[in-house]
């Protein structure tokens, strides 16, 4: 009698279904993701009840496939989100990369003194990319002088682009803010913002890179 031999194989249709690796693990604000990344024509803000960022996406969605995992990005000017792959490197790899300031605001998570940064006072209509991959993250009219000496902002670009984590460091509850495709950290997100959002996006300076260019017509 031969003993019989259970094999499981996990099916992952990740590659497959790219949308399916960025849907998460099933919360109302995940599948927000979703909807946004397949209807990328409806609007783009925030969802009522929470910030209308991407929320943090839990890699054990895709144990097999982790270096393959895609992300709704917009690539502003065009707001259609589409998947791109994670930007994952070491911390070696970044080293070399960044500036010790910006490996340290970016990788480390730190904080630059307030009224330092190149950006905190800086009023140019642009675009305000992410100073490790590039993709925009901060459209200048969404800036707001919030006296905070960080640059502040009301809103992301795009909700896809940016990321949030929860942030329970320094003995303190916030809520980080993270590039969505390469995970930098950007800085925390404040709910004692401006309307129309009544958020503050409080990012380092060092976490950016500013693009000057027109601000974006709203729709031709
Ligand atoms: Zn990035």
């Amino acid at each position: 009698m031969r003993a019989g031999r259970i094999v499981l194989v996990l099916a992952l249709a990740a590659s497959g279904s790219p949308a399916a690796a960025a849907s998460g693990q099933g919360g109302s604000t995940e599948s927000t993701v979703e909807t946004q990344a397949r209807h990328p024509a409806s609007s783009s803000r925030p969802a009522a009840g929470g910030s209308g960022l991407a929320q943090q996406v839990a890699p054990q969605d895709d144990p097999a496939g982790r270096q393959e995992e895609q992300v709704p990005i917009c690539p502003l000017p065009n707001r259609e989100a589409v998947l791109m792959d994670k930007i994952r490197k070491s911390d070696a790899e970044w080293r070399k990369e960044l500036t010790p300031e910006q490996y340290h605001l970016t990788q480390e998570k730190g904080t630059e003194p307030a009224f330092t940064g190149a950006y905190h006072d800086q009023k140019a209509p642009g675009m305000y990319d992410c100073v490790r991959c590039g993709t925009p993250l901060y459209d200048a009219q969404a800036k707001y002088d919030s006296g905070t000496g960080w640059p502040s902002f009301y809103e992301a670009a795009a909700p896809e682009n940016v990321r949030t984590a929860p942030d329970r460091s320094h003995g303190m509850e916030r809520t980080e803010l993270l590039c969505a495709r390469c995970d930098a950290h950007l800085g925390h997100l404040f709910e004692d913002g401006p309307q129309p959002t009544g958020l503050r996006h409080c990012i380092n300076s060092g976490a950016l890179k500013f693009q000057p260019r027109p601000p974006q017509e709203p729709e031709s």
